[in-house]
């Protein structure tokens, strides 16, 4: 890259000395020289090119100045170095001038090889400042973008919040209405908390957050927050507790902030908390109030600890990650709010914690003191939390009522999805339509694949323990679930996810946030799409007009079920218990499979496909008895009766005709 040098000397003879000492750099565009003869030239032609980096030059000149220039050189533009020329041994200005910003200086007669030096170092210095001051541009722009995006996000999500939050006072609104307009308004709430979160941390990192001090009772204050979050614990069965050793009385406090601390560290303490208790206490020495708030939950890894104040930290899964695992929901943003919270009211925070041991016992025990301020004789204000906080949803087997009354006959869907209200939200309404079982993650999922053999699974793709990915993986490996159906859900619009769920076996894939509508007519489909099929199959068993067509059968599963049947056709021994060996299946999930496919049991199959074979024998000219025994039947006569109950005639009235 080219650097623009801008040398102010009032010596005629030094630009013809400089272009022809540096005219390889000029030559090769390396340098480009300016030559003004005074201070104010320099600063003319600074100001209008605005990418000139170095400046060289000389003490005295007419005009300005050399050290005058200098002086205003900062204000045009700081990035730019000087390298003061002088004469030898004039030090009193050089010692100006190096006061004043001067980078360096070299002296006349000028020795070239120094100045060359001087100015590699020089530029270095003035590129490396470029970058930085670039850097910190974009940087601040991003931060302005980031603020003003989440304020554009904040008044819709107001205006969603507020009409909701009216609607569900509706008085004998139908259950119904009530459960989906609950829903929107917790979601639209999450979202809302989550904005007003980001910015708060960029108010407090841009050291723009006041402090909003109240007159009241702290520990009750405290008490009130912890009381919010009864409700939560209470459906995860925890024990919640909350001891305090503050006299009642009057303290000045920012409730605000108090507000959002305790929030994080209870939410954080409920939602990593599966079974035990979580305890809040403050107590206060004569300066400080302690808060501590202490669970029996997961804990965090020692080597995490460090950084969990950090913004959009999170404690990754503790296997071999893949980096689309999230064992839970969260942005990280929580305790990096916390954080800058206590800092701002002039406190301190620490976290102690310990993982799962030998004993058994594991959790985390966040400390924060805060300066206690007395208020003295200030009247108190009755200090209301204005948290509102929403109890978590938690996953219930008997939140489908409705699908006690689908016969066995109606397809059966599997939800797998982390998030448990959108899995429940898929749940209830696909269950008036569908027998419906959920999984929380890829692994239950698996699980519960394989044991109910479910039509059609609706997989997320980003899940805790076994991604979609993997789900799918798992389910073509495997011979008793490689026929089932897959509509991956993703989050991810990007063309590579989709394919590479395309790729590992997906049928359909849909993008979130989808509209449930296209869900529905998208599993309507693949329903179809297999019920045809079946239908397909059963037919090829009940035409008698044309050859078998059944080895060219497109489903593998059946195809090499039917290459077994083809193989001991004339073998009367020929047993379900051999085909599932063959197939690597159990006898149970053999029946099932074929079941699906076909609603015939195996050994109805089995007899199936003998009597359509015998159909082609019989075609081919063979008499029935000859044909009895070339489809394993034991006797002739068993053969005609069973082949009459099946196509309604006899083998012979059948060659007869
Ligand atoms: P978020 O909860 O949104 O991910 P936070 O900043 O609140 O973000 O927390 C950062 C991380 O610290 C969490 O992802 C979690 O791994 C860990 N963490 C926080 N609180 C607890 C807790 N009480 N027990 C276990 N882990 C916790």
């Amino acid at each position: 890259m080219k650097t623009k040098i801008l040398l102010a000397d009032d010596e005629s003879d030094l630009e013809d000395l400089f272009k022809q000492h540096f005219r390889r750099q000029i030559h090769n565009h390396t340098y480009e020289f300016i030559f003004v003869r005074d201070g104010q030239e320099a600063l003319t032609v600074l100001e209008q090119q605005l990418d000139i980096d170095v400046v060289l030059s000389d003490i005295n000149m007419p005009g300005m100045d050399g050290l005058t220039l200098l002086a205003k050189l900062s204000e045009i533009n700081p990035i730019i170095r000087t390298v003061i020329v002088t004469a030898y041994g004039d030090m009193s200005n050089i010692r100006t001038a190096m006061n004043r910003g001067a980078f360096d200086f070299i002296t006349k007669p000028i020795n070239f090889k120094d100045l060359e030096l001087t100015l590699e170092k020089t530029i270095r210095s003035a590129s490396q400042l470029r970058e930085t001051v670039e850097l910190k541009a974009v940087d601040e722009m991003k931060t302005r973008f980031f603020t003003n995006i989440t304020h554009e996000l904040r008044t819709p999500l107001t205006l969603i919040v507020s009409p909701v939050d009216n609607l569900l006072e509706t008085p004998n609104l139908p259950t119904a209405f009530q459960n989906q307009l609950s829903t929107v308004q917790r979601n639209a709430r999450q979202l809302l908390r989550l904005i007003n979160q980001l910015l708060d941390i960029n108010k407090l990192e841009a050291q723009q957050m006041d402090l909003v001090n109240e007159v009241g009772d702290l520990a009750s204050f405290v008490g009130q927050i912890v009381d919010l979050f009864r409700p939560s614990t209470t459906i995860k069965q925890l024990v919640l507790t909350y001891q305090t050793n503050l006299p009642a009385g009057n303290y000045l406090f920012d409730a605000g902030k108090w507000e959002k601390i305790l929030y994080n560290l209870l939410s954080n303490a409920i939602k990593f908390t599966e079974s035990g208790s979580i305890s809040v206490s403050l107590t206060h020495t004569p300066t400080m109030a302690q808060l501590t708030v202490s669970d029996t939950g997961i804990g965090i890894a020692a080597d995490k600890l460090p950084h969990i104040f950090n913004r959009f930290y999170q404690v990754g899964p503790r296997s071999v990650d893949t980096s689309r695992s999230r064992t839970y929901e969260g942005t990280g943003i929580g305790l990096a709010l916390v954080h800058e919270l206590t800092v701002r009211l002039g406190g301190t925070i620490t976290v102690q914690s310990q993982l799962p041991g030998l004993n058994g016992h594991s959790g985390t025990h966040f400390r924060v003191e805060i300066p206690l301020q007395q208020a003295g004789a200030m009247t108190p204000q009755k200090i209301e939390s204005r948290l509102s906080v929403d109890v978590p949803i938690v996953p219930s087997e008997l939140a489908h009522p409705t699908t006690a009354t689908l016969s066995d006959n109606t397809p059966l869907v599997l939800v797998v999805e982390d998030n448990a209200e959108l899995r429940e939200f898929i749940v209830a309404e696909l269950a008036t339509t569908y027998r419906i079982r959920s999984a929380a993650n890829g692994y239950e999922g698996w699980m519960v694949a394989k044991e109910e053999l479910p039509d059609v699974i609706i997989s997320d793709l980003m899940m805790p323990r076994m991604d979609g990915y993997e789900l799918i993986h798992q389910l073509r490996a495997d011979p008793a679930t490689d026929h089932i159906a897959v509509i991956l859900l993703t989050a991810s619009v990007e063309a590579d996810s989709r394919l590479k769920g395309l790729d590992q076996g997906a049928d359909e894939y849909l993008t979130k946030p989808f509209h449930l509508g296209e869900l529905r007519l998208r599993l309507r489909n693949l329903l179809t799409r297999q019920e045809k099929l079946r239908e397909e199959y059963r037919q090829q068993f009940t035409r008698t007009d044309q050859s078998t067509p059944l080895v060219t059968i497109q489903d593998q599963f059946l195809g090499r079920l039917y290459q077994l049947l083809e193989e001991r056709l004339d073998d009367s021994s020929l047993s379900v218990e051999w085909l599932a060996d063959q197939l690597a299946l159990s006898r149970k999930t053999l029946y099932m499979k074929v079941n699906k496919l076909l609603q015939v049991s195996p050994n109805d199959l089995i007899r199936q496909y003998r009597l359509r074979k015998a159909i082609d024998l019989l075609r081919a000219g063979h008499n029935a008895s000859e044909t009895a025994y070339m489809v394993g039947f034991e006797s002739p006569s068993y053969f005609t009766r069973v082949f009459k109950e099946f196509y309604q005639q006899t083998p012979t009235d059948y060659i007869r005709q």
